[in-house]
């Protein structure tokens, strides 16, 4: 499971100083040197000391995607993955771009005519 970091902050368990990385280059390191961070809210890079590094102050999201395809709903995602689960079951594998069709579906953007006529042009 993939997580996208919301918060890319954390405490150093010598010297209690908690620090930030705000963004890409921003890199951080506590008070006494042991650790520090990177990488903002791209990603969460570490160094240091990594035993002394306490993590509790970072926030991540889950990144919701099938094949791909990433989810901002989590209802809809739910949906989509059950319709990936009943295509298995008919021997069909998903793809990007039959869950892309799945989730247009969903959001009003194709119609069931025009997502056949996709998957006809997919096979
Ligand atoms: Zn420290």
């Amino acid at each position: 499971m993939s997580v996208k970091v919301l918060v890319n902050s954390v405490q150093c368990k010598k010297c209690n100083d908690i620090i930030e990385s705000k963004h890409t280059h921003d890199l951080q390191y506590c008070k006494c040197k042991s650790i520090y961070i990177d990488g903002g809210t791209d990603y969460q890079r570490y160094g240091g000391n990594i035993e002394l590094i306490d993590f509790s102050y970072s926030v991540y999201e889950e990144i919701l995607q099938i094949c791909g395809v990433e989810f901002t709903d989590k209802a809809q995602y739910e949906n989509v993955k059950r319709a990936v689960e009943s295509l298995k079951i008919e021997g069909i594998q998903p793809t990007y771009d039959r869950v892309k069709g799945i989730k247009d579906l969903l959001d009003g953007k194709i119609t069931h005519e025009e997502l056949a006529v996709r998957y006809k042009k997919g096979t």
